[in-house]
């Protein structure tokens, strides 16, 4: 084989390189983008099937994944088929391998674990011990959000990759203008932050940079996207503490409503007992938390500037009427999980009362400031496919497949 395995494919009529492998021509406005090559070495006795998986995993991981044999297994399984399944992600987990020659996906997601073990040392040592045993950790799933798993195998929890990215560009919205944002970047983040809720913002932040923030900024920002990591994982950890999860019959419990199929524990969507275990869990996230200095309180305001956003996101569904988001009954409102927490927990613990009721009036500005913006750039602002990016940083355009 060729030092360049896509030598051979760019001598080929039309052929262009891309910015990874190269682009096809097939005639009647139809490409081809080959993307990887493998030897024959690689794939010799895997299915067509196992073969999409080598996008992402092992050899030694898809052998592996032909039979679950416990719950790590289960979540390698959620990992690999949700990169399979998005041609997208598999641009983002070749760039992620680039020079990895030991690459297996479960190594590269233990190095994201950083805000999940942070919290986990803030607990006490049985409950440390009784919850490391459970796979818990990121994927790249395409639904803004967490969610504890009863599989046959046991719990698992999993949280969206870009549930991470959501966090950290409403926190640019928020924060923003005391780090020294140029205002058109965090309106730029704040249109980020909800086209990612919606699902129309392309699943490729690692490839496509959508701007980049000096360094103070980007590192208070990232502190605040940890301790909302931190909580999020707190919640479904409290949630398999709880035994919330079996008593669920195996449904996944998702963290805010979710839009896949069947999830989200409809049987009980009419019940009042889910919209209590949802604020139990709520509470169990920062009760639980017993050491670590100030990790309680800050876990305790992350956890209601959350839901601040989350309330924002919900009224601003109705601005991207062509995508069907559905705001369920599934999960208790968010404002009533900041009341709820407000009334549980200490006066020294999260934001005050006049905090939040601050943080409630920028959001209401910021829903005012995207409705005119559907009117003044586009009416498909939210919903378009594609990308957004800080203007600030100049014209930072790029194509699709051929730049990144
Ligand atoms: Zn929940």
């Amino acid at each position: 084989m060729d030092d360049d395995p896509f030598e051979g494919l760019l001598r080929m009529p039309g052929a262009i390189k891309a910015a990874r492998g190269v682009i096809i021509p097939l005639g009647d406005d139809i490409s081809m983008h080959v993307t990887n090559v493998y030897r024959k070495t690689e794939t010799e006795g895997l299915t067509p099937q196992e073969m999409l998986l080598l996008a992402c995993c092992s050899r030694a991981e898809i052998i592996r994944l032909r039979e679950l044999g416990n719950s790590h297994d289960y979540l390698l399984r959620l990992r690999a088929n949700a990169i399979a399944d998005s041609p997208r992600a598999c641009r983002v987990f070749a760039a992620r391998k680039k020079d990895r020659p030991r690459w297996t996906l479960s190594e590269y997601y233990r190095g994201k674990n950083s805000a999940r073990n942070q919290y986990l040392r803030c607990l006490s040592a049985k409950q440390r011990h009784e919850l490391r045993k459970i796979p818990a950790g990121m994927a790249l799933v395409a639904e803004a959000n967490a969610m504890c798993v009863g599989s046959l195998l046991g719990n698992v929890i999993v949280v969206s990759e870009l549930l991470e990215h959501f966090f950290y560009f409403m926190n640019v919205a928020f924060f923003g203008k005391s780090l020294g944002v140029p205002s058109p970047d965090r309106g730029a983040a704040l249109l980020i932050a909800a086209r990612t809720m919606l699902g129309s913002e392309a699943l490729d932040f690692d490839i496509d940079s959508r701007g980049t923030l000096n360094r103070h900024a980007e590192r208070r920002v990232r502190r605040l996207v940890d301790d909302q990591m931190a909580f999020t994982f707190g919640h479904e950890y409290a949630h398999h503490l709880l035994g919330h999860v079996e008593a669920a019959t195996h449904s996944p419990l998702h963290m805010f409503e979710s839009n896949a199929q069947g999830a989200g524990g409809t049987e009980y969507s009419a019940c009042r007992y889910v919209h209590d275990i949802e604020h139990d869990a709520d509470i169990g996230a920062i009760t639980q938390i017993c050491n670590g200095g100030d990790m309680m309180a800050r876990v305790a305001s992350a956890a209601m500037t959350l839901f601040v956003y989350l309330d924002l996101m919900h009224s601003s569904f109705e601005l991207a009427p062509e995508i069907d988001r559905k705001i369920s009954d599934s999960h208790p409102a968010p404002r009533d999980r900041i009341s709820r927490l407000r009334a549980s927990l200490g006066p020294e613990l999260g934001l005050a009362s006049a905090e939040i009721d601050g943080a409630l009036e920028v959001s209401s500005q910021f829903k005012t400031w995207m409705a005119e913006q559907v009117v003044v750039q586009r009416p498909d602002l939210l919903s378009f496919y594609g990308s957004i990016y800080f203007p600030s940083q100049g014209p930072a355009m790029k194509r699709d497949r051929l730049d990144f």
